[in-house]
């Protein structure tokens, strides 16, 4: 096969090498792992049961048919006994678990999806439509197989062979992505999504090579095909030749070497060569990230995306988690933090983070009731959370941060709910920290013209420079189609977050980045430069950010940081910002 080179857009850093390994829609529906090869027979013979016992099922909804039961059900229960008969349903999936060592679900599902893509080429219709009915029997035997169709993957199980594994998708949602988690795939490609999507902001904190807004890369790019991710560049090499390959390899053994003497500067404090410290957090998603924060050198979590625990529970058809089970997690970060300040972020849903999939008729997601909007009219919801993450604080130093506020009334409603539960907390004699610092995202722009409404009422600020530039610039963060018109050096946005920093040094309140741009080391410099003293990052990022501000002198930043907030030509930008990455290159 012809090596071919795909550019899409570079989400994380790295170089992964390993073969294709396709997901359709479907297929991210169900349990998706590895079968160990003394596995695969057990595995084959637990499909083969679910469809003796579908076949059985059918034999007996066919017996218990009544008298007057219209002739069109019993031809319709002939018609699903023949496809299960048929060796494309019963044989094809067992073949995909003996070369693949797919499990007996996803093995389903795939040999499912390409029978339904071959359903999609037939012109007469009824045949097409038969496609539906193939799609009801494989639901079926999966109901037998798991009790449901959705649940979350098993970690157990995998071997070795899904670490040179690259997972390839039309798209991954960030409920999808928090199932690949515990398998260790060696990166992602997919058609959708952009520079911060959800689904790219996941595979950052995993530290996991990954291009995203790839086009038609899910279609172009066959199952086993060999792939080499450039994440830098934002390229996927296709069946690349052996020269390439070993060059590849060559650089990411480089890498490694790199990331480990990065990894020395763990417990060195981020301070420029003129003296200024620069804290630099952690953004989570999960409590058991804190190890990786911690591991990274991280002085806290700068931001804990709690939407997550609520995302990851497909399956349980969108159940809850109760108070308990957050303040648990919320306790487990505290406590793996070790004594450092954690950022809890309240719930953030909506958008490109649904909690319900069934909720796609939203005329414009991310302008609609998302994040606190959402909280303020699930009072008891919120609450709910709200007394978690007190709980929590009684473990150790938590900060509660509420996300995309804009106006007045929020903060009011906000803060009456926090006072609420706590009286709550107080009568129940369960212990909080009384004092727990309430703070605001600032990531509408309104919310940023409008500082001081903010910066009377709240104890601290953390700017969203993702949703900042997507409501700044009008483009949504997860459309690969305006991906191009993502920019973080827009005037428009330069101005905001020096109006940002200023305000809030004027009101002597602290203010941080949580969004992508803390974590790009291009910018490094130019914000630290602007004031900005607190910067939270995928853990992952964190080595080289510190590394950026070690070789950073501040004053002999600051012309070039002015002449960037004075300019507004994106070209007189662009260049002054690579004049100054150029400025005192000392390696440390
Ligand atoms: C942001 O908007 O920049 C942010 C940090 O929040 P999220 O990416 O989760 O929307
Ligand atoms: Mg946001």
């Amino acid at each position: 096969m012809a090596s071919f080179t795909l550019q899409g857009i570079p989400v994380s850093r790295g170089i992964a090498i390993g073969r294709a390994h396709l997901l359709r829609p479907a297929a991210l529906d169900v349990e998706h792992y590895l079968v160990a090869q003394e596995q695969v027979e057990a595995e084959v013979l637990r499909l083969q049961a679910a469809i003796a016992q579908v076949h059985k099922e059918l034999q007996s909804i066919w017996a218990d048919l009544p008298q007057d039961a219209p002739t069109e059900l019993g031809a319709f229960i002939d018609v699903h006994v023949l496809i299960l008969s048929d060796p494309m349903v019963s044989e094809a999936p067992l073949d995909i678990i003996r070369s693949r060592h797919y499990n007996a679900e996803w093995a389903l599902v795939t040999q499912v999806d390409e029978l339904s893509a071959q359903f999609d080429e037939i012109e007469d219709e009824y045949l097409r439509e038969r496609k539906a009915d193939i799609q009801q029997v494989a639901e079926r035997i999966l109901k037998v197989l798991t009790g449901s169709a959705n649940s979350v993957p098993r970690s157990d199980g995998i071997d070795e062979r899904s670490a040179n594994m690259i997972v390839v998708a039309r798209d991954i949602s960030p409920a999808d992505m928090m199932q690949f988690r515990d398998v260790a795939f060696a990166g992602f490609v997919t058609d959708e999504g952009g520079q911060n999507s959800h689904t790219a902001i996941v595979s950052r904190s995993l530290g996991i090579p990954a291009v995203v807004g790839m086009g038609n890369a899910s279609h172009l790019i066959e199952q086993d095909d060999w792939l080499i991710i450039d994440s830098d560049a934002g390229v996927v090499i296709v069946a690349p030749t052996s020269l390439v390959l070993e060059q590849y390899r060559e650089r990411q053994v480089l890498l490694q070497k790199q990331r480990k003497k990065l990894g020395k500067l763990k417990k060195t404090p981020a301070i420029t060569q003129d003296g200024v410290e620069v804290t630099l957090l952690a953004n989570i998603e999960l409590p058991e990230d804190a190890a990786h924060a911690l591991d990274a050198g991280a002085s806290g979590v700068g931001l804990f995306r709690s939407e997550f625990l609520f995302m990851e529970r497909s399956g349980q058809e969108h159940k809850l988690p109760s108070e308990e089970e957050q303040f648990e997690a919320y306790r487990a970060a505290v406590q793996g933090m070790k004594g450092r300040p954690v950022t809890i972020r309240t719930l953030d849903v909506g958008a490109d983070k649904p909690l319900d999939t069934t909720e796609h008729n939203i005329l414009n997601p991310a302008l609609g009731l998302r994040a606190i909007r959402y909280c303020l009219t699930e009072p008891q919801l919120f609450l709910t959370q709200l007394r978690a993450i007190l709980r929590a604080s009684a473990f150790g130093p938590v900060k509660i941060l509420i996300p995309m506020m804009a106006h007045s009334f929020e903060i009011d409603q906000t803060l009456n709910l926090i006072a609420q539960a706590k009286k709550e907390l107080q009568a129940e004699s369960k212990e909080f920290d009384a004092n727990v610092p309430v703070g605001a995202m600032i990531e509408i722009p309104a919310a940023a013209l409008a500082l001081p409404m903010f910066v009377k009422k709240l104890d601290f600020l953390s700017i969203g420079t993702n949703d900042l530039i997507q409501y700044t610039l009008a483009i949504d963060r997860a459309d690969h189609e305006v991906a191009h018109l993502y920019d973080d050096l827009h005037p428009a946005i330069l101005q905001l977050l020096h109006t940002i920093v200023t305000t809030a040094e004027k009101a002597e309140i602290p203010v941080s980045i949580c969004g992508g741009m803390a974590g790009d080391i291009r910018l490094t410099r130019l914000l630290t430069g602007m004031g900005f003293r607190e910067l939270s990052m995928p853990a992952a990022l964190l080595p080289e950010i510190k590394q950026a501000i070690l070789n950073t002198h501040l004053e002999n930043v600051q012309p070039y940081v002015k002449k960037i907030l004075r300019s507004y030509e994106p070209v007189v930008i662009r260049e002054t910002l690579a004049a100054m990455e150029m400025l005192g290159q000392t390696v440390h």
